[in-house]
């Protein structure tokens, strides 16, 4: 509407200087000329209004992005915790039941903990929570994740890697761990882990028959003497 009666104020300007009646013109350009200024001002007033809320919902939406990340996060390792298991790796066993893609997974659990809290402290367990961390997080950063399910028991989650490699890289988390100097914290200690591995096979889909079977595998590795990676095929 506004803009409406600035070009109306504008025409009429230039129909008074068509019939030569210049002093109107003129009055009529002046008045044309305000009402344009107070026009502009009033679109860049709402074009930035229009900016602050596009920048705002921007701005929520990251940090809602940002506690989103935080929540599936475990605030003393860094790794994925317990919630982003349960919303991951239904969506990746639902994948691989599709695809056929391999997925497979290891129970990573400490052995004798108890005693390094007991031992040492409460806090130089912390470090070596953390530490292991780093170990598993290195394992999974090409492809796959590691989480925290829980005190001193992770998971790695190996998706569409070949099972053999999957396997392999467990090992090498095994190898590392026990390869750890803990000069300083506690100077000649050795740290190992038992893991459980298994994958997704013909009838065992659901993420409690995975997650169970490789608890059976970590039950046994406990039972076979600890320090170990057992799997249940050959
Ligand atoms: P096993 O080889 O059979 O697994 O023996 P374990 O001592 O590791 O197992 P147990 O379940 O008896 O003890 C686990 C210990 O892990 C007990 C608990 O104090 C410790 N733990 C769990 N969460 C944390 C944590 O966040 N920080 C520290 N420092 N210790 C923790
Ligand atoms: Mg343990
Ligand atoms: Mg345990």
């Amino acid at each position: 509407m506004v803009a409406i009666r600035v070009e109306a104020l504008e025409e009429r300007a230039r129909l008074f200087a068509d019939q030569g009646l210049f002093q109107r013109a003129y009055e009529q350009y002046i008045e044309f000329h305000a009402e344009d200024a107070a026009l502009r001002a009033a679109q860049r007033e709402a074009n930035a209004r229009t900016l602050q809320a596009v920048f705002e919902t921007t701005e929520a939406r990251r940090e809602g992005e940002r506690f989103r990340q935080l929540s599936l996060r475990d605030a003393l390792t860094g790794l994925r915790n317990r919630r982003h298991v349960d919303t991951e790796l239904p969506l990746l066993l639902a994948g691989s039941r599709e695809d056929g893609s391999p997925l497979s997974v290891g129970l990573v659990d400490l052995d004798k903990f108890k005693s390094v809290n007991d031992r040492f402290s409460h806090a130089v367990g912390d470090g070596v929570l953390v530490r292991v961390s780093g170990i598993l997080a290195a394992a999974t950063a090409e492809s796959g994740w590691a989480a925290r399910m829980g005190g001193e028991e992770f998971l790695l989650v190996f998706p569409e890697v070949n099972v053999d490699e999957a396997l392999r890289r467990c090992e090498d988390v095994r190898q590392a761990i026990e390869s750890v100097h803990w000069d300083g914290v506690m100077t000649g200690e050795v740290v190992t882990v038992s893991i459980g591995f298994t994958m997704l096979q013909r009838g065992r889909t659901s993420q409690a028959a995975l997650l169970g079977q490789a608890d059976r595998n970590l039950y046994a590795a406990k039972d076979q003497g600890r320090n170990r990676v057992v799997s249940d095929f050959a």
